[in-house]
C-alpha cells in the first residue's frame, strides 16, 4: 500500500503525454496543486502537469479549487495574449492575406499574425481532459460561468465583456448597461448596438437604451405568444442521438424529455423549468441543472442557425414531427 505518497498524480491519457492541462502546449513540470482555503480538506497536493507560463501563473494564484486555478490561468491568457486575440477581430484570414502592406516590418506582421491569433485562441480555449486518479474523477469542474463570443471562451461574462468592450472600442458602462437590457445570451447582438450608437451624447446613448428596452419587451410579448408548446412525441433513447454543443454534451435523456413535452423554443423550455427540474432532481439537483442547461444549448443552437437545425441536427427527424 502506498499511503506515503505526499503527492497525488493525476492520469494523463496518451495522447496527452507532454501536454500543460491548462492550454495544450508542450509540458514544463507538473504544478502541484493545494486548495487554498482548503474547504474540503484536500490532504495531498494534486500533481498537474503544465507548461512553463501556465506553470509561472500557478505560482501566483491561490484558489480553494481546480476549476478556479483553471480560470485564473485562462484569465492571465487572455490578458498576455489580448492583442493577439484581437487580431481575430480586427481581421479575417482573407483579409490578411489580401491586404498590401507597406515595409518590412508591416510584412512580417501580416505573415505571422494569423498565426498568433490562433494560437492564442487555441491555448485560452484548450478544455484539458477530464481529471481523473487510477480513473476516479477528482472533482466535478464548472464550465457554468464560461461565455462563448465569436469562438474564443471567456471565464465569464464579467470578463468577456473587460475584454470585448476594449477589443471593439466601446466604452464598458455602456456595454454593460446594453447586456443587462438584451441578455447574456445575446452578446453579439448587444455588441453590435453599442458599436454603432454609443458614439453620442449621454441623452442620446440613454434614449437608445429606453428604445431597445421597448424592442425586448415587444419581443417577449411576442415570445409569450409561441410558448405554448406543440403536441409531444415518444421517441426511444436508442433511436436518438446525444451530440456535443459548444462543449456541452447533450444527453438522450434531456433530448427524449423535450420531445415528449413537444419543446421547441427557448421560451417553451423556460415554462418547464420547474417540471424539469421535478423530473430529473430526483436522480440529484446537479443531473437536474445540467441536463437544464444542455437543453437550452441545444434549443439555442436550432434556434440561431435554422440551416443547422434542419440540414445538420442528428434528431431533425424528430423535431421535424413536432413542425
Ligand atoms: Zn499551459
Amino acid at each position: 500500500m502506498s499511503n506515503k505518497e505526499s503527492y497525488h498524480a493525476i492520469d494523463v491519457p496518451f495522447e496527452y503525454r507532454h501536454t500543460c492541462w491548462f492550454c495544450g502546449e508542450p509540458y514544463y513540470d507538473s504544478y502541484a496543486f493545494m486548495p487554498s482555503p482548503n474547504y474540503d480538506g484536500q490532504e495531498q497536493p494534486l500533481l498537474i502537469p503544465s507548461c512553463e507560463e501556465c506553470f509561472g501563473f500557478c505560482r501566483q494564484t491561490r484558489v480553494s479549487g481546480i476549476d478556479l486555478l483553471r480560470d485564473k490561468v485562462k484569465d492571465a491568457l487572455h490578458k498576455k495574449y489580448q492583442k493577439h486575440l484581437q487580431i481575430g477581430v480586427n481581421w479575417t484570414k482573407e483579409e490578411l492575406e489580401d491586404c498590401e502592406f507597406e515595409g518590412k516590418a508591416l510584412e512580417g506582421f501580416r505573415e505571422s499574425a494569423w498565426a498568433m491569433f490562433e494560437i492564442a485562441k487555441g491555448r485560452v480555449n484548450y478544455a484539458g481532459w477530464p481529471l481523473t486518479i487510477d480513473g476516479q474523477p477528482v472533482s466535478a469542474l464548472s464550465q457554468a460561468f464560461h461565455v462563448e463570443f465569436d469562438g474564443i471562451i471567456y471565464t465569464s461574462l464579467q470578463r468577456a465583456v473587460e475584454q470585448l468592450a476594449k477589443a471593439y472600442a466601446i466604452p464598458q458602462p455602456y456595454l454593460e448597461a446594453v447586456i443587462e437590457v438584451v441578455g447574456r445570451q445575446r452578446l453579439a447582438y448587444a455588441i453590435r448596438f453599442a458599436k454603432t450608437t454609443y458614439g453620442y451624447s449621454a441623452d442620446e446613448r440613454e434614449a437608445s437604451i429606453a428604445s431597445l428596452k421597448a424592442l425586448v419587451a415587444e419581443e417577449q410579448a411576442l415570445a409569450i405568444q409561441v410558448a405554448v408548446p406543440a403536441k409531444g412525441i415518444q421517441a426511444s433513447l436508442d433511436e436518438l442521438e446525444p451530440l456535443i454543443l459548444h462543449r456541452t454534451q447533450i444527453p438522450v435523456h434531456a433530448i427524449q424529455w423535450i420531445l415528449e413535452r413537444g419543446i421547441t423554443n427557448l421560451a417553451q423550455l423556460a415554462e418547464c423549468e420547474d417540471d424539469c427540474f421535478d423530473h430529473f432532481g430526483k436522480d440529484s439537483e446537479l443531473v437536474a441543472y445540467t441536463y437544464f442547461t444542455a437543453m437550452q444549448v441545444y434549443l439555442e443552437q436550432r434556434d440561431v442557425d435554422p440551416e443547422w437545425a434542419e440540414n445538420v441536427d442528428p434528431n431533425r427527424r424528430w423535431f421535424e414531427q413536432l413542425g
